[in-house]
């Protein structure tokens, strides 16, 4: 089983938790920490010579140009989490429609490399936003998270598929699902995360053997601010939102490297030109 290692490459205040504690306005007044924790998963793919996908966000990608072509220059994949972290189902199609193509503007800009992919902010994709990512020029997207718990995601219905793999939703468009363990119709989260911040690593790992035969690629992720212990979560955040949060961040540093030591890699630009665009 080979891995994407994918990475939605914002900081700890864009998450929903934040939503309404840290609006837009004062986002640059914050403790900034994306770049010295996107270095950290830097330094432990290129240990390894691993390759991932990154996600980047394109109000950080506007802040921090040098970032981005440091990701892009080491062979990693840019692709796109939108600009400003809203939840797509919450939008207008316009306003969406707006935000994608603002992102993939900046990116270009930056890189002068074209970008495929999109994942959506909380997984919160839906039907409508899938013909608006092919009109502004994208191939992929990687939001469909099917797991028991999460309030927040969204889902595709239109394009209902029991596939664990990239899949073709339309002609020249595709989906890389999050990877999870499937028991009876139900899924267990353990595509990355909180999931994989929670779970011991050796509970993780055996996840991960029984997956072995199941999955031909397997789509984890993870965000910069879950490598760090740094950050005053106590000022903002309280009960079930801050475990959510902030629960066990320095052993996460810990199990990326090792996990990132363990499997060897593959963009997923690559697996699309390799597995559907050649053939196509
Ligand atoms: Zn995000």
């Amino acid at each position: 089983m080979k891995f994407f290692f994918t990475y939605d490459i914002e900081d700890w205040y864009h998450t929903a938790n934040f939503t309404e504690l840290i609006k837009r306005d004062i986002w640059s007044d914050q403790h900034q920490r994306v770049e010295v924790n996107t270095r950290k998963i830097l330094s432990y793919m290129t240990a390894k010579g691993n390759k991932g996908t990154f996600f980047v966000l394109g109000w950080v990608a506007k802040k921090y140009k040098d970032l981005v072509r440091e990701i892009a220059e080491e062979g990693h994949e840019i692709a796109s989490h939108g600009t400003h972290h809203e939840i797509v189902y919450n939008l207008s199609q316009d306003e969406f429609r707006q935000d994608i193509r603002d992102s993939k503007k900046i990116l270009e800009d930056i890189t002068g490399e074209e970008v495929l992919g999109y994942r959506a902010p909380n997984f919160s994709i839906t039907d409508w936003a899938i013909e608006i990512l092919m009109e502004e020029g994208f191939t992929y997207d990687s939001s469909v998270f099917k797991t028991l718990f999460h309030d927040r995601y969204g889902k595709l219905t239109q394009y209902e598929s029991e596939s664990r793999e990239c899949y073709k939703l339309k002609p020249g468009f595709y989906e890389f699902p999050l990877t999870n363990i499937p028991v009876g119709q139900k899924y267990f989260p353990w595509a990355g995360g909180a999931y994989f911040r929670f779970m011991p690593y050796w509970i993780y790992k055996l996840g991960l053997g029984h997956m072995k035969n199941k999955c031909e690629v397997f789509n984890f992720y993870l965000h910069p601010w879950e490598l760090d212990d740094s950050i005053h979560y106590k000022d903002h955040l309280s009960g079930f939102n801050r475990i959510r949060q902030s629960y066990n961040l320095k052993a996460c540093d810990q199990k990326l490297e090792k996990l990132t030591a363990g499997y060897q890699s593959v963009r997923m630009k690559d697996y699309l030109n390799e597995n559907f665009l050649k053939v196509e």
